[in-house]
């Protein structure tokens, strides 16, 4: 489906009552989002002068790489949002304060054209968290051996981390002695 890159809608088309876009099995997204589940979904779309309000829903899953133990797992993704669209070239004009007070969502569209693939990678990569585990208690890879841990015990010895607030202890510890 490689039409997809040219799906949208140009601001003429969008009625003043407002429009509803419905997709489904969309499993071809570009090459950095790889799809498990094809995603479903809507676009509604509504003109309030030169802004465009996008409320939208998406259903689907991709594959991410866990990255503590660099396996690749499957990442459900299901989410409703909202977002305002304005012209690219009132970027200049407005305060960029006034931006960051309005609780809205915003991006921008350029030459009266709203991207619907643009619009759906967007949220998609909002989605993705910053940490990517594969499950929350995943044990990751051992550091001497490769093993992936999750699935069998290996018998290196790996000391255990120590965590910071252990490390700054006995260095606390150290300071007094030597003192
Ligand atoms: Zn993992
Ligand atoms: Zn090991």
């Amino acid at each position: 489906m490689t039409a997809l890159k040219n799906w949208g809608i140009s601001l003429e088309e969008i009625p003043l009552e407002g429009l509803k876009v419905e997709f489904s099995e969309l499993t071809d997204l570009g090459e950095e989002i790889k799809v498990a589940e094809p995603f479903t979904g809507f676009f509604y779309l509504k003109k309030l002068g030169i802004d465009v309000e996008v409320i939208g829903y998406l259903k689907g899953s991709i594959i991410l790489d866990c990255d503590r133990c660099l396996s690749t797992y499957i990442f459900k993704i299901e989410k409703k949002w909202s977002i305002e669209l304005k012209p690219i070239k009132t970027l200049n004009l407005e305060e960029e304060k006034e931006l960051k007070e309005d609780e809205m969502e915003v991006n921008f569209y350029e030459n009266n054209w709203i991207s619907f693939l643009d619009l759906l990678k967007e949220e998609i990569y909002l989605s993705i968290p910053y940490k990517k585990l594969c499950k929350e208690d995943c044990k990751g890879i051992c550091p001497i051996c490769g093993t992936n841990l999750n699935e069998v015990e290996c018998e290196c010895k790996v000391t255990k981390k120590e965590t910071p607030f252990a490390v700054l202890k006995e260095l606390f510890q150290n300071l007094k002695k030597g003192g």
